[in-house]
């Protein structure tokens, strides 16, 4: 009986929401769409962020933490951006600049010189900024479709690309589609990967599959404000 609670009471932890905020964002631009946040909204919530004392971090930083590594600024909040898109460079990254701030940028790296992409010394130049990048695997497969043999060749590929390109250690993750199951995780503790980020469908607080919360075009001000107050924490 008392094996089944500890085991009901993990379950419970394991889907619980990580201890700080992590914001699931695509590309930001002109059009609102179910991709991209307007420039003006952008920086409307990142002014929000600074005037509410939110401090950015990265994942590197969070498991660093629970390992009690390293502290964690009071409000501590991590913004992600997923598929590598050249917004990130020419929109994103100044933006956060000028208030300080960092992110975590996820690149499929078969898409790196594509148009509408990053290219690698774009990649590289956030990586400089100061930026966290991580991988969205090679080609951005729904991985539970996968055999795990392609799984790891997906996980793989992309991180020593990655590693290779920007000559620093590469240890984050985002899931295609955040589209996780115990065996993609698995699979990522196994291809290297510290600490990797989902959705809202799969996330939880554990370190290989952290929940985020999407931000996008429809995101209105007050939903975005609501879901950061701290009675949702
Ligand atoms: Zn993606």
């Amino acid at each position: 009986m008392r094996g089944l609670l500890c085991v009901l009471l993990l379950a419970g932890c394991m889907r619980a929401k990580p201890e700080l905020p992590i914001l699931n964002y695509h590309s930001v631009g002109a059009a609102a769409d179910d991709y991209t946040v307007p420039v003006a909204a952008f920086e409307e919530q990142l002014d929000w962020l600074a005037s509410h004392g939110f401090h950015t971090v990265s994942l590197h930083d969070l498991a660093e933490w629970r390992q009690r590594r390293a502290p964690l600024p009071d409000k501590a909040i991590i913004l992600t951006f997923d598929d590598g898109k050249a917004d990130a460079l020419g929109i994103v990254l100044p933006a956060l600049r000028k208030r300080g701030m960092r992110a975590s940028f996820f690149v499929i790296t078969s898409l790196v010189g594509r148009a509408g992409y990053l290219t690698w010394d774009g990649v590289r130049a956030l990586a400089d900024a100061g930026m966290e990048i991580g991988s969205h695997t090679a080609t951005h497969p729904r991985l539970p479709d996968l055999s795990d043999e392609r799984v790891q060749d997906e996980l793989r590929e992309s991180r020593l690309r990655l590693q290779a390109e920007l000559h620093r250690p590469v240890e984050a993750l985002a899931y295609p589609y955040n589209s996780v199951r115990a065996r993609i995780q698995e699979a990522a503790r196994a291809a290297g990967y510290r600490v990797a980020v989902a959705g809202v469908e799969h996330g939880s607080a554990d370190l290989l599959s952290l929940r985020r919360t999407p931000v996008n075009g429809p995101t209105r001000f007050e939903q975005f404000a609501a879901e950061l107050a701290p009675s949702q924490r």
